[in-house]
């Protein structure tokens, strides 16, 4: 059920791609305890990525996409899981698996039949059988769609578009179908540039095993794992959402915030050359203040959501709640520091 040999490769287009030096979404989190004692927050890796690319798995869920997405969480690697609607069915928990392990989910046709002889009635049912099973046992509706071997034409692509799948193809096939070598599955990836996307497949050892070393190639070129962009079909930066946590050691025990205290988090969904915006989510009072510093010379151009004040620096912040909800925002001027992001000092309830 993998890519035919000689199949219709997309031919790699040349590409003049902007690259817009984007910092990794940085989360931090503090809790504050009833004592008013806080914990520094602490920034998440700091990989730099000078661009992205879209890490892709065909076929599954399969019986090995526990062990599949285990390699993956252990290596920092979001990608995107183009799966057969007819193992999603049979297998909804994997597929569930999937999304909580921080993947994309998208669309691989019912069964991998060659679609290109289908019927366009038969195409539409084909690929809205297989949302309908993906969002059923994910909740997420795919947006993305790879035709089986890579085969399509134009009306397979107008069927997909008017079911809001925008098709992807590939710009590296890892080979791994036809039997490629861990070295070889490793050698291809290295051919990935920024915004470009690679077929690999759930299901395969070889595929597995070279995870470890396409990360290490990847990160030695400051290239980081993406999503693919539903309106670009090309690799673009996670859009804001937060990388999964990485589960605490067994036997340490997970206490919730203290009453009285509050859980904020922080992410960075927006980087732009010369500001970048922040989005803060409370977790734990319905009335909140948060104290949030800056790194000079940042400073805060504009917030939505809460109600400010600054100290005499201007460069602490207290943001309380305004009725808008449990997520406030800011824009900081970067001021030539590109690099620092904000601290979240303390959050406390009323
Ligand atoms: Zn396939």
């Amino acid at each position: 059920m993998y890519a035919s040999i000689g199949g219709s490769r997309r031919p790699s287009a040349p590409r003049k791609s902007r690259l817009t030096v984007r910092l990794a979404v940085l989360a931090s989190t503090v809790a504050l305890g009833a004592a008013g004692l806080a914990v520094a927050a602490t920034p998440s890796s700091a990989a730099t990525c000078n661009g992205y690319v879209g890490i892709t798995f065909d076929d599954g869920p399969t019986g090995s996409t526990s062990a599949l997405l285990s390699v993956l969480r252990a290596n920092g690697v979001r990608a995107t899981m183009f799966n057969v609607g007819q193992n999603v069915q049979s297998n909804p928990s994997a597929a569930r698996a999937q999304v909580d392990a921080g993947m994309w989910v998208a669309n691989h046709s019912w069964n991998h039949a060659h679609m290109t002889s289908m019927s366009q009635s038969q195409m539409q049912s084909d690929l809205s059988q297989t949302n309908s099973a993906i969002q059923a046992a994910t909740g997420v509706r795919p947006q993305l769609f790879r035709p089986p071997y890579g085969e399509t034409n134009s009306t397979l692509q107008s069927v997909a578009s008017s079911l809001g799948l925008r098709q992807v193809i590939w710009d590296v096939d890892s080979q791994d179908w036809n039997g490629a070598s861990v070295g070889q599955i490793v050698s291809n990836a290295g051919r990935l540039q920024a915004g470009q996307v690679i077929l690999m497949h759930d299901g395969i050892q070889n595929t597995r095993d070279a995870i470890p070393q396409i990360m290490a190639n990847l990160t030695s070129r400051n290239l980081c794992p993406g999503m693919i962009s539903p309106s670009t079909g090309r690799a673009v930066a996670p859009d804001g959402t937060p990388p999964p946590t990485t589960p605490p050691p067994t036997g340490t025990p997970t206490t919730p915030p203290p009453s009285g205290g509050c859980t904020a988090t922080a992410t960075t969904p927006n980087v732009w050359g010369d500001r970048y915006n922040t989005s803060v989510t409370v977790q734990g009072a319905g009335n909140w203040t948060v104290v949030v510093a800056l790194t000079p010379p940042q400073r805060v151009s504009t917030t939505w959501n809460g109600s400010p004040s600054w100290d005499s620096t201007g460069y602490v912040m207290t943001m309380r709640s305004n009725g808008s909800g449990n997520t406030f925002g800011f824009t900081t001027m970067m001021n030539g520091n590109s690099s620092a992001r904000p601290q979240i000092r303390s959050c406390t309830a009323g």
